[in-house]
């Protein structure tokens, strides 16, 4: 929030914002100057209210969502029936695979069995902290979204002879017991590939070890149910890639060209479009409601909602691909920052599961045939291929994505300056106060780009690529925070929050990324001139700069050059690249523990 207050004293406004220096004016040309600006700060913020309109990603309806979804089941479903096909009950347990459309879990779990119970498990830990620095697990706004995410797909398993039973508590203690209550010979669920969620799995298979088969049972199980895991996160398959990820490329534009060059994209899984009958349950349990988790529900009250679940999901892929025809010139726009067009905006759906990757490239496909192919749809995948390989990345290097040192083990000093830090979280890199007889205080953005980006953040869960990269770039260049802090409070925010992007991204923004050469500086004033030339997103976001002149949004005023911290490298270009030649430490620790405590 850029206010200006009058009659209010320095001293109140240093006990609003504790963590800040205030900065004093030395001369009265200084005074003239910023009162100046601080009238015309002040005018009503007529353009501003009537632009902070809040718009719903996607911007349909839920009956057209639904109908959208029900289409895309349509053309993806099969009508197979399991006559001859496995028999007894298998479970499926959903994780971050919240969908029915081209979920293999789901799909084998059908095929083996006579019947099907899909469970999903409110494990607490996903509500705990973060692992350093003790941040919300996950913010209300994700926890919101993954509410909606539940609902929907208890609605469309129920449309497809199913439902969802979801319980509360850890899935080493919930899967166990319900296989033994139910007889089952198998839980499904799709394969994870970072520390946490690879310990879970190892505790439910020990757990579904010491369940005893029932000689009774009707499902003539005479063996331990047993947890199958199945490859479910990316656009090209793990067992399709040219080498085992453990020798994976170094370089992106290597796996890209390899994967491109020799592997084939799998179609999606045609669920039939009846899954039951499911078992029978006594009490299907509820999905949870914000406050049952703890949250206090967080409105979005400026730019995006996203709305949660596979029906949204798939009404964005199709509003964005075919409704609005954007496809077409996504590599045109795809760095811009204001509003819910210049990109796809599928990611929270992928990092939820709720979408498939191999969906969109179908639909990919789908587009180029029926109106146009070009770059900017080739582009689309080709962001894909990013995301494929940061979860590759993950099975190759393992914890090292979490550690300070990165997967290189880069020895660098970081400081973990929590004024500093704070500024940057809250959107507020800085401010001046200035006292008279009069006592007016007058509070100011320093980095308005940062600091509208991070409001973006907090307040909607999202920020663009673009944003990420230039606040990643600040935090850790010009500030010199341990990137670990930034990429944890990322964690807690982002509604898209996946480990292998997340980290992978971070790693490669502070340079200490697998791949030497990613090694990102993002100048301030360039980006802002180059992004955001008229201030129209920082004016978004802090609607008070939206009565300067254009050009002044971004840069408001002489106090600019006095900053909380001097950027590193004025005036450079839009990228730096050092020459930093550490060597790369290879490892591949495929699922160890993260350590213990702070490093660094
Ligand atoms: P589009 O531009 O429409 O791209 C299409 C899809 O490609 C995205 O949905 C995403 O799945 C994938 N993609 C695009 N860029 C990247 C990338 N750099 N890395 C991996 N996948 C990519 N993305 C996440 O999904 N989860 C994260 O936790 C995450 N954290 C990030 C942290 C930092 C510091 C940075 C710089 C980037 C991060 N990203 C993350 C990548 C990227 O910013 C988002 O995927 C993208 O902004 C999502 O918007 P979109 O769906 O409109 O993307």
């Amino acid at each position: 929030m850029a206010t200006v207050c009058s009659s209010v004293s320095s001293l109140s406004l240093t006990k609003l914002f504790p963590s800040r220096p205030s900065l004093l004016l030395k001369n009265s040309n200084q005074l003239a100057n910023l009162f100046q600006t601080m009238n015309s700060i002040s005018k009503p913020e007529s353009r501003s209210s009537a632009s902070a309109t809040i718009q719903q990603v996607p911007g349909l309806d839920s009956d057209d969502m639904d109908r959208i979804a029900d289409q895309a089941f349509q053309m993806y479903s099969s009508s197979s029936s399991r006559i001859g096909l496995g028999g007894g009950t298998a479970i499926v347990w959903f994780r971050n695979d919240l969908r029915v459309l081209d979920n293999e879990a789901l799909y084998e779990a059908w095929v083996s069995s006579q019947m099907v119970l899909p469970v999903y498990c409110v494990d607490p830990r996903l509500f705990g902290t973060t692992y350093y620095f003790g941040f919300p697990k996950t913010g209300a706004l994700r926890a919101q979204f993954l509410i909606e995410c539940l609902a929907d797909l208890k609605k469309n398993l129920i449309k497809r002879g199913l439902n969802l039973l979801v319980q509360h508590g850890k899935p080493e203690e919930i899967l166990p017991s319900l296989a033994k209550a139910y007889g089952a010979h198998t839980v499904y669920a799709q394969k994870e590939t970072c520390s946490e969620e690879l310990n879970i799995e190892r505790l439910v298979s020990k757990g579904l070890q010491r369940v005893m088969p029932e000689p009774s049972s009707e499902s003539s199980n005479a063996h331990n149910p047993k947890l199958q895991l199945i490859w479910g996160t990316t656009m090209y398959h793990i067992d399709d890639l040219p080498y085992d990820a453990g020798s994976l490329p170094d370089v992106y534009t290597q796996f890209r060209k390899s994967v491109e060059a020799k592997c084939t994209i799998r179609g999606c899984i045609k669920t039939p479009a009846s899954l039951g009958p499911p078992p029978s349950v006594s009490e299907w349990g509820y999905v949870p409601s914000i406050d049952q988790l703890g949250f206090q529900s967080q409105n979005v009250n400026r730019g995006m909602k996203f709305v949660g679940g596979e029906s949204a999901a798939l009404g964005r892929v199709n509003e964005y691909f075919w409704k609005k025809d954007l496809l077409k010139i996504y590599k045109e726009t795809r760095n811009g920052m204001l509003g819910p067009d210049y990109s796809t905006k599928l990611s929270p759906w992928l990092a939820s599961g709720s979408l498939s990757p191999r969906f969109i490239h179908a639909e990919v496909k789908r587009y180029e045939k029926e109106r146009q192919a070009n770059n900017s749809t080739y582009w689309v995948l080709f962001e894909l291929i990013w995301r494929d390989y940061f979860r590759f990345l993950s099975v190759k290097y393992g914890n090292s994505l979490f550690h300070i040192g990165g997967p290189r083990k880069v020895e660098r000093r970081w400081s973990q300056d929590k004024n500093l830090f704070e500024s940057w979280r809250n959107g507020r890199t800085g401010y001046i106060v200035i006292s008279t007889n009069v006592s007016v205080a007058i509070l100011f953005y320093r980095y308005p780009l940062i600091d509208a980006n991070m409001k973006e953040l907090s307040t909607t869960g999202f920020m663009s690529n673009r944003g990420r990269q230039i606040v990643c770039s600040f935090l850790v260049r010009d500030m010199g925070i341990d990137w670990r802090m930034g990429a944890e409070w990322f964690e807690t925010c982002l509604l898209d929050f996946d480990p292998c992007s997340n980290y992978g991204n971070w790693t490669y923004g502070a340079g200490v990324g697998n791949d030497p050469r990613e090694d990102r500086y993002f100048s301030i004033p360039k980006q802002a001139q180059t992004y955001d030339p008229e201030g129209e997103y920082v004016a978004y976001w802090l609607p008070q700069l939206r009565s300067l002149p254009k050009e002044k949004r971004n840069f408001p005023g002489k106090s600019y050059n006095e900053q909380v911290v001097p950027l590193k490298f004025k005036g450079a270009g839009g990228k730096h690249h050092s020459q930093d030649t550490a060597t790369a430490a290879r490892r591949t620790n495929y699922g160890g523990m993260r350590p213990k405590g702070h490093v660094g």
